[in-house]
């Protein structure tokens, strides 16, 4: 194509602003997200591509996130390193002064697309061409990644404003691994170095694959022609307008307060909160309901989890008109199939159905205090194949244990049985079992799981209870549901392998660290249960 012909194609491109706006806190980065976005949706500036980065370095956790279940927070406060909540949904980042983000703020015409996957694979097009330039071999991981060879490189997230979207990035450039797992609620005191090097398989960042450290300027102009290229677009960089600084200046007090880094919003009387989680295509939610048991009613609700919902706000609104409201079932699934027909709030991915679904399995919580369970302890309860109301005057024939709570020197550990020496929790389970006519086995692997599982489906068996990790609960809980055997889980206590990054080699059954059974709950879930005769 000859030269003049494309300078004209270039002319008639649309012209976007470029905006970096180098180091800043993480309350600024986070004040000027809002700024952008309301100034867009109103207007006031053009469709803008942002750079921005931290000092000092920051966590910051998606918008529908509870700080204190995603932050190490005395680790950051020591190390210096801040908190802040993101406008958009998703999970928690941590940005060290070496990494840089990457924004789009646009009006929400000025980028078409048959469905959200699609807008977000155009709106990370960008990123991709520029380190596909740089001589990195990157792709768009659905819903949200972007990878090289497996290995995440930029996580993304979106939020809207009216008829403005912002959607961003992080780039990882030259990554410090060992602070982000420790500042990111990964439990320290068992960290060696190998740990340390399973989360180093998750990721990888710019220097590392490139064997050197580009420059600032290189980054932004790789990133910048990538942009312009997928976008259609021009770009030219310029500054802030006097009106955004205003604003900032305005919006800075809210986004440095507690009220909005904490989000405080948590259910009133700790005491009486029931929880529970699953694991939806959309992300992982959780229900902590606060309720007032004497009328049965719903006092305030929390929905937390990694998953986006546009508008933002739309999880706050759907938290209010559940306030106050019946702990029904037929009311609460009223309440949220009216609530998503009536307003334009969309959760990718997660459906309103999961979302009842989830808030009625807390509330059938409460219903175990009558047969001398705590709400505390039941929070630690989770059903396989039946509702948790349905759970109890069944009987069962197994209790399945995980090889993980057994002492890491027992010549069992990896083996069936137990001699109950008392050197770890799994003894005491295996004779209160027994005693009730219940078999007891330990779990090796995650094949040996499903294994039992189809083998008691096949010998006739009827129920199992079970112990294992919150986090395998809400990962496999489908695959164990598809047994067709229903069941009881309890929740373990201690370090998991998912703390640890490590629960590839847990399914293969070498996880070497120890957990604990709740030996007085599974004490009590064992009285509950009826006996009954082991099937051969
Ligand atoms: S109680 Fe059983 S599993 Fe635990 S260390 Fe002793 S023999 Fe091993
Ligand atoms: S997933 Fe890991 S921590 Fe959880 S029960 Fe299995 S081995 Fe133990």
């Amino acid at each position: 194509m000859a030269r003049s012909t494309v300078a004209s194609q270039r002319q008639l491109m649309e012209q976007w602003r470029l905006l970096d706006t180098g180091y800043l806190s993480a309350a600024e980065n986070m004040a000027l997200d809002d700024v952008l976005l309301e100034a867009r949706a109103k207007n006031l500036i053009p469709n803008t591509i942002r750079f921005l980065r931290f000092d000092p370095a920051a966590v910051l956790v998606g918008y529908h996130q509870d700080v204190k279940q995603e932050v190490r927070l005395e680790y950051v406060e020591k190390r210096g390193i801040q908190v802040n909540r993101r406008l958009t949904g998703g999970g928690a980042i941590f940005f060290d002064k070496d990494s840089l983000g990457w924004e789009i703020v646009a009006s929400k015409k000025s980028i078409s697309s048959k469905n959200r996957e699609e807008l977000f694979r155009t709106m990370c097009s960008g990123v991709v061409h520029a380190l596909n330039a740089l001589g990195i071999r990157a792709e768009f991981r659905p819903k949200n990644d972007i990878e090289v060879n497996g290995k995440k490189i930029s996580g993304t997230g979106g939020t809207e404003k009216g008829t403005a979207f912002l959607f961003q990035g992080t780039l990882l450039i030259d990554f410090d691994v060992e602070t982000m797992v420790r500042a990111l609620r990964i439990p320290i005191e068992k960290l060696k170095d190998r740990e340390l090097e399973s989360a180093k398989d998750r990721v990888t960042w710019i220097k590392r694959e490139l064997g050197f450290l580009p420059t600032h300027e290189e980054l932004k102009d790789a990133l910048k022609a990538g942009f312009e290229r997928t976008l259609g677009i021009r770009l030219k960089e310029d500054g802030m307008t006097p009106m955004e600084e205003r604003l900032l200046k305005v919006k800075l007090p809210e986004f440095q307060s507690e009220e909005w880094i904490y989000l405080d919003r948590r259910p009133i009387n700790e005491s009486a909160v029931v929880r529970a989680l699953g694991k939806t295509p959309g992300g992982l939610v959780r229900i902590s309901l606060a309720l007032d048991r004497g009328v049965r009613l719903i006092k305030s609700i929390l929905i937390t989890g990694d998953f986006f919902v546009f508008p933002s706000r739309g999880i706050l609104d759907l938290e209010a008109a559940l306030k106050f409201t019946s702990c029904d079932e037929e009311s609460i699934r009223g309440i949220v199939t009216e609530f998503f027909k009536l307003n334009p709030v969309e959760i990718p991915w997660v459906s309103p159905d999961d979302l009842a679904d989830l808030i009625i399995e807390a509330t059938e919580r409460a219903e175990f205090e009558s047969r001398g369970i705590s709400i505390a302890e039941a929070n630690n309860i989770y059903p396989i194949g039946k509702r948790i109301k349905d759970l109890w005057d069944y009987q069962y024939d197994y209790l399945l244990l995980p090889y993980c709570a057994k002492l890491i020197s027992c010549d069992y550990r990896r083996e069936e049985g137990c001699t109950r020496c008392g050197g770890c929790s799994i003894g005491q389970a295996y004779d209160e079992a027994e005693a009730m006519g219940i078999r007891p086995i330990t779990i090796q692997s995650f094949e040996h799981l499903m294994d039992t599982l189809h083998a008691m489906k096949e010998s006739g068996a009827k129920r199992f209870i079970g112990c294992c990790c919150e986090a395998f609960y809400a990962k496999h809980r489908d695959e164990m549901e598809e047994t067709g055997v229903p069941g009881i889980i309890i929740d373990i206590d201690n370090t998991t392998c998912y703390d640890l990054g490590k629960e590839n080699e847990a399914y293969a059954g070498t996880f070497e660290s120890q957990t604990c059974l709740k030996t007085e709950l599974v004490s009590k879930v064992l009285n509950i249960v009826k006996k009954r005769e082991i099937v051969a």
